[in-house]
């Protein structure tokens, strides 16, 4: 989606937004510049013979901010990829790492590919092309660079990176830990995929706990039948949009997608459109809802909660005031621009900001690193000790005379912990105590108006501190 030609870049849009937060601390300039400026990106371009010819790629690999190491950050393939892009998103991951407390500093790479123009087995030999460029100078590393899943790249693709990593490096016992988002079977953890858009869901979870905040987003009551709008139906946009309405029962009235939008007044089937989707490759035909191949005026019907999952600058100068939704949650990084965030808090729209809006991602992530250099799944020792130990209460309980438990309670007690249990409740864990962290701050402060403000006032001064305790 374009925005107009007088709105910031990316990064600029993203700095405007650092600065905003800034103005409001007592950091030295100098340090604010330290924190504000992008380290290093490194830009390559390789050639790759694929169909009887030479194709040149170009990649990159920023690394915004190295208070904490390794750094950490997805990467992305798409044709819009750019330098710009690559760094606002790389300055994001420093500042959404310490907001949801992983100790990573922010890292961010792309290629410029449409990974639709290949075949498996291309992208492949493309994905390990790239993937060499960005070891051999320690881009990627377990204890340097650990790069994720974004736009366009997935378990597959993470697998091929770490199996690079392991034919270059063959004698480093933590090379699984070079990267995360990989399958189950090559070292991933369990709910990794979902782990972004299930961190949506406990982020609306916490934001529907806080009345004040509510509030000022003027809703009430919970989040069933809440009218819920979804842009982007790929990997964070459709977890979280199947979590919010099979699991807390709010209707997804319209879902957008690069080739049209749907409409359901009713609440959209996530599960039928998606398989839709993946059987033709778009909403267009979809028959549990209107179709509309012009998607723009779709975003701006009224709703509840909008949820842009797809790409930045979705919500615009262009599209700003028309935009008729109580809550946004940026589940996409960078989805409102520096300009449609002003217009939209003078709205009096409560933005939830993507630093914690997406950061389950990154929280599994960091699970998932762990669990590679520990050599083991979360679980395995203590599970069934657990459940031994339920065992025992359950017996010394039942044999009181007349005491009985139901067979529902002893099924759901004597269940120990297996490794997607811990992870989801790590996942809410983070998610509950970043937003408790976001709204304290909100409401402590006069000069603090907005949740985007206050998340930046509490990571900035955790990137601060750190800087401050390690020098420079
Ligand atoms: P994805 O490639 O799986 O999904 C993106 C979806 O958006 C696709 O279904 C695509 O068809 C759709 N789309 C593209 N252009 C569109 C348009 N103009 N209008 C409507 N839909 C459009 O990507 P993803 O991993 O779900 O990432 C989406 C966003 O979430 C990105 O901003 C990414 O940086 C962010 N994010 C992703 C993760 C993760 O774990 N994957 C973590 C944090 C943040």
């Amino acid at each position: 989606m374009s925005s107009p030609e007088n709105e910031p870049s990316f990064r600029e849009s993203t700095e405007i937004m650092f600065n905003r937060a800034v103005r409001l601390m007592d950091l030295s300039p100098g340090l604010v510049e330290k924190i504000r400026i992008c380290n290093a990106t490194y830009k390559v371009s390789f050639g790759v013979r694929l169909r009887g010819d030479i194709h040149t790629f170009t990649g990159y690999r920023s690394v915004h901010s190295e208070h904490m190491e390794p750094v950490k950050g997805g990467i992305r393939f798409a044709l819009s990829v750019n330098q710009d892009e690559v760094e606002a998103l790389a300055a994001l991951m420093t500042y959404k790492c310490a907001l949801v407390e992983t100790p990573f500093g922010g890292s961010k790479g792309g290629l410029c590919i449409d990974p639709r123009e290949w075949e498996e087995h291309e992208l492949e030999q493309i994905t390990r092309r790239f993937a060499y460029e960005l070891i051999k100078r320690d881009l990627i590393n377990p204890a340097q660079n650990v790069p994720a899943p974004d736009m366009g790249t997935g378990e597959r693709e993470m697998a091929w990176i770490a199996d690079q990593y392991k034919r270059m490096n063959t004698t480093d016992i933590n090379s699984s830990a070079c990267v995360t988002g990989k399958p189950l079977n090559a070292g991933g953890i369990a709910g990794r995929v979902e782990a972004t858009g299930r961190g949506v869901q406990y982020a609306m979870q916490e934001f529907f706990r806080h009345p004040e905040d509510m509030k000022m987003a003027n809703l009430t009551g919970k989040l069933k039948n809440k009218k819920i709008i979804v842009q982007g139906l790929g990997n964070v946009g459709y977890h979280a949009a199947k979590f919010l309405s099979e699991e807390d029962g709010a209707q997804i009235i319209a879902v957008l997608e690069f080739d049209g939008a749907v409409t359901n007044p009713d609440g959209i089937n996530i599960e039928d459109l998606k398989s839709h989707i993946l059987k033709t490759g778009g909403v267009k035909g979809f028959d549990g809802g209107i179709y509309h191949a012009d998607s723009e005026p779709i975003m701006e019907m009224e709703c509840d909660i909008l949820i842009p999952a797809a790409m930045e600058g979705a919500v615009n100068l262009k599209n700003a005031d028309r935009i008729k939704t109580k809550l946004i949650i940026e589940a996409a990084n960078g989805p409102v621009t520096s300009g449609a965030d002003e217009v939209l808090r003078n709205k009096g729209v409560v933005i939830i900001p993507d630093m914690y809006a997406n950061a389950g991602g990154v929280t599994v992530s960091y699970f998932e690193w762990v669990k590679n250099l520990s050599h083991i799944r979360f679980g395995r020792m203590q599970r069934r000790q657990e459940e031994t130990r339920h065992q025992l209460l359950i017996e010394e309980l039942e044999s009181i005379e007349g005491n009985h438990l139901s067979d529902s309670f002893k099924k759901k007690y004597l269940h120990g912990a297996g490794e997607l249990e811990l992870v989801r409740s790590g996942l809410e864990d983070t998610m509950r105590a970043s937003y408790q962290a976001i709204s304290t701050m909100l409401h402590s402060r006069d000069d603090v108006t907005d949740l985007r403000t206050a998340a930046f006032l509490v990571s900035i001064e955790r990137v601060a501190k750190s800087y401050r305790t390690k020098g420079l």
